[in-house]
């Protein structure tokens, strides 16, 4: 048994119990959150979010990268969003290296060419969330009345710290 086994019978016994089937697409907080994958952080729960409520937008340190982009457009033009949070965290693994570490690896260990990529990491945490506030504010495809803040989420207390723009 693999752990892909293990979440798929975890699965069955989760749509047993499953009731919320009559959802509405857009979502009823209007609400769109960019965090980090890390599996210490579970958004839905530290933002006290219910199924339906919000859009949650996944990727390696909550980057607000192109594709990120791309799902915010999409969150606010077509399913109604208005208020984005970009949440970042401590003890990140963006924190631990470089693009030019990266790909160094993964010329060593694989066939691929990686170094057209760049990868996001950051060495300052509180820069990482004030640039990609900015980042989204100065998308001329994001509505001007969207609300964006930023946030540090301390993964040994559970606590969100709020980074104002400098
Ligand atoms: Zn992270």
């Amino acid at each position: 048994m693999s752990t892909t086994d293990d979440v798929l019978n975890a699965n069955q016994e989760y749509a047993q119990g499953f009731t919320a089937g009559d959802l509405p697409m857009l979502p009823a907080r209007k609400l769109a959150a960019v965090t980090c994958m890390d599996a210490r952080l579970h958004p839905e729960k530290f933002l006290g979010l219910e199924l339906g409520d919000a859009h949650v937008i996944r990727n390696a340190g909550g980057r607000v990268s192109d594709d990120a982009l791309r799902s915010l457009i999409i969150s606010s033009h077509l399913l109604g969003t208005n208020e984005y949070v970009v949440i970042h965290h401590t003890d990140c693994g963006m924190l631990t290296f470089t693009n030019e570490h990266l790909r160094g690896k993964l010329a060593r260990e694989t066939k691929g060419n990686a170094s057209h990529i760049d990868f996001l990491p950051f060495s300052d945490l509180e820069q990482s969330v004030r640039d990609d506030v900015r980042r989204i504010n100065e998308s001329a495809l994001i509505p001007q009345c969207t609300r964006v803040r930023g946030s540090i989420y301390d993964v040994k207390t559970g606590r969100l710290f709020e980074v104002t723009a400098e």
